[in-house]
């Protein structure tokens, strides 16, 4: 599915107060409810306006939303990166060796069950790498923090030797039904119940270490491998190292986000790397190899009799790997042909001369 721009589709920018978003919502809502227009397409849209809504009107999602795009909220696209799995299985703190395989789906879609059941954040982490460390492929150490299962409660918000007792107020339901008269005609809204925030349950004697809410904040150092030749906008997700579920809730992802930072001796194209040489006007009508510096050390350019400014030289594979193969783009020495600006004047004298000289021919 493609990354849907939900601000668009309630005409509000992109920094809307939830307060903007709401009543964006309530017009648009009224101007494409099927009821009332009766165009062709209006109940798509309709259908459109509330899923924006859905996700914009909660602070929560609207994050994750910015964050990760609609795709993060089903099967679909993953807004236009590329994902690689770091490996599953957060219990394996020091596991995360390589790139298992790339990751194409977008996350898992979240779930909130009538239990009060929900599934842990997905995290972002940005990282900046130079190009060098993008050409080994780097492993880094970061420290992430997240919220993790409550070690006294085990995740279960109870205190030890307690359980917790029915909501009374949705009769354990974790929902209330509220109908509502409007000119449209009535609408039954299903809302979460205040009383027992969804979980149909009440804790009377909360866990003292995470206040019953079963997690708490942990750091944790974690190991990324990067594939070599890795991309700005590329993002490694390392499965489950993202925030604990509530109440049995599978863990997020944690996704880091790569940034290679711009050489200053190398434009990256790709795989293909570029690098602007200056030679002497004597070096380029005479020809001379010099010395240029690769991603991996050192080449010798030959630089043919009368070579222009502009010209290109093309080093085949000692450019960056393409990612997970071990070909290599090219390595490209453009080179400039300095005009002297300071001349002795012997050297004016000399220059002259062969001024005159190409006149003759
Ligand atoms: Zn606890
Ligand atoms: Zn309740």
């Amino acid at each position: 599915m493609a990354n849907k721009d939900y601000y668009n589709l309630l005409g509000v920018s992109k920094n809307a107060s939830q307060d903007e978003i709401k009543k964006a919502f309530r017009s648009a809502a009224r101007k494409h409810h099927p009821d009332v227009n009766k165009e062709s397409g209006s109940a798509e849209k309709f259908k459109e306006i509330n899923e924006a809504y859905q996700v914009l009107g909660d602070p929560q999602k609207r994050q994750h939303y910015d964050q990760f795009g609609s795709g993060g909220f089903d099967a679909g696209g993953a807004g236009g990166f590329s994902d690689f799995d770091v490996g599953g299985g957060f219990s394996d703190f020091n596991g995360f060796g390589d790139i298992f395989d790339m990751f194409f789906g977008g996350t898992r879609g979240r779930t909130t069950s009538h239990s009060g059941r929900q599934d842990g954040a997905d995290l972002r982490y940005d990282i900046e790498i130079t190009l060098e460390e993008a050409f080994l492929g780097v492993e880094k150490e970061i420290e992430i923090t997240h919220l993790v299962a409550c070690h006294i409660c085990k995740g279960s918000g109870v205190k030890a030797g307690t359980t917790t007792s029915k909501c009374s107020s949705c009769n354990g339901a974790g929902q209330v039904r509220r109908t509502q008269r409007t000119p449209l005609g009535a609408f039954t809204q299903v809302s979460t119940c205040p009383t027992c925030h969804g979980t149909g349950t009440i804790n009377s004697s909360p866990c003292h270490i995470c206040s019953g809410s079963g997690r708490e904040r942990s750091k944790h150092k974690i190991k990324i491998k990067m594939p070599q030749g890795i991309e700005s906008g590329y993002r490694l997700r390392v499965g489950g190292a993202g925030d604990a579920g509530i109440k049995g809730g599978a863990p997020g992802d944690l996704y880091v986000f790569i940034n290679v930072k711009t050489s200053p001796i190398f434009e990256r194209e790709g795989a293909d790397l570029y690098q602007k040489k200056n030679i002497s006007f004597a070096q380029a009508a005479l020809g001379s190899e010099v010395e240029v510096k690769t991603i991996d050390g050192k080449a010798i350019l030959k630089i043919p009799q009368g070579t222009q400014t502009g010209s290109m030289f093309r080093f085949q594979e000692k450019g960056m790997h393409y990612v997970g193969s071990r070909r290599r783009g090219d390595f490209i020495v453009v080179v400039e042909v300095e005009t002297p600006k300071a001349l002795t004047n012997e050297q004016k004298e000399l220059l002259k001369k062969f001024g005159e000289l190409r006149k003759e021919l």
